[in-house]
């Protein structure tokens, strides 16, 4: 095997990431070593690449970023066992601790000390990943390496939508970037009678109608009380799903909800924001902070669903070889895209 690799690494504390040659990952004896085959571009890694704040204060430098992959075992560890060389696989990028309360009442994905591969630790975006070998999870011959690559954040949005029963109910998804897209799929797969998204951006609004049988609203030029009316709701959604982070699309989920109704919380408002408490306490609403996925739950759950028809596949809208990469980014910046997923096979 190679020595040295292609890697996309952040090299310097600025905006941007750089194609580099790397060495390939030495393993530890609870590892395995992967070859990647595709990865997807994640909102994380936009972050990462303007270099905002956040980043800045996070990322170490030099780092190889990406966590969303899918791939192939090369190599085993000595003390792994249950997986086997060229087994394809997708995998958990958080890594957790094990002496936490949470991690040993075996709710890893809520463990204090979670760091994340492509953020913390060397990433994804690249020909090979060290993984542990208990954060590796094997894909079924029904999930191809294109949609494996986009578990991590079907799962965020499989965690988010599956936090209530959603059989029956009307379902109410604020944010229509792939996640909330990934999200109202989800809940309409699973049951839900009326799945109204809401964005204030036309193309994702699009994309949303197209992966799901959804009903869009731009709540820029439609009244989210009339499409409530319209669909023959009396008073109102019974779950909520937040993943724009926008404080006005919280309040108006809030205003939109009926008594006793319930809220997961995705997207992640950008500071500290003001919260109408007196209206959330008098309608006796619930709201769940989502992170993550729940290890292994979700993706034992996300693989069922995407085995009996769940099929995200057209949230996917651009496909790049990695050394394209640019190309990739210049989607995602657009703010017009759905995934990009980047092929690390092509020379
Ligand atoms: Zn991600």
């Amino acid at each position: 095997m190679q020595n040295e690799m292609r890697a996309l690494a952040k090299t310097a504390p600025a905006p941007g990431l750089e194609m580099i040659s790397a060495p390939v990952p030495e393993i530890r004896p609870d590892d395995v070593l992967i070859r990647v085959n595709k990865t997807g571009i994640c909102g994380t890694d936009i972050h990462i690449w303007n270099w905002d704040d956040w980043a800045a204060g996070t990322v170490p430098v030099p780092l190889i970023t990406g966590h969303e992959f899918a791939g192939e075992i090369v190599e085993l560890g000595a003390n792994v066992t249950g997986l086997f060389r060229g087994q394809r696989v997708s995998g958990e990028g958080h890594l957790i601790g094990t002496q936490s309360r949470q991690s040993r009442a075996g709710k890893f994905h809520l463990d204090p000390g979670t760091r994340g591969i492509g953020v913390n630790e060397q990433g994804a975006f690249a020909e090979y990943l060290r993984l542990p070998a208990f954060n590796v999870v094997p894909l079924p011959n029904e999930i191809d390496d294109e949609v494996g690559a986009i578990l991590d954040p079907l799962g965020n949005a499989v965690h988010t939508a599956l936090s209530f029963d959603l059989i029956g109910e009307d379902v109410l998804v604020t944010g229509a970037g792939p996640i909330g897209i990934m999200a109202a799929a989800v809940a309409r797969n699973v049951g839900a009678r009326h799945v109204v998204i809401t964005d204030v951006n036309a193309d994702r609004l699009a994309l949303a109608a197209e992966v799901a049988d959804v009903r869009p609203v731009n709540v820029a030029e439609e009244d989210l009380t009339q499409v409530i009316s319209d669909l023959g709701m009396k008073e109102g959604f019974d779950i909520g799903l937040e993943m724009s982070g926008n404080q006005i699309a919280l309040d108006q989920m809030v205003e939109s909800l009926v008594m006793g109704g319930r809220i997961a919380l995705l997207g992640i408002p950008p500071g500290k924001s003001p919260v109408d408490w007196s209206r959330i306490v008098f309608k006796a609403i619930t709201i769940k902070g989502v992170y993550g996925r729940e290890i292994f739950e979700t993706w034992y759950k996300m693989i069922a669903l995407l085995q009996n028809g769940l099929d995200v596949r057209r949230v996917i809208t651009h496909r790049f070889p990695a050394a394209d990469y640019r190309a990739g980014f210049d989607a995602m910046l657009s703010g017009k895209s759905g995934k990009v997923v980047l092929d690390w096979t092509a020379g």
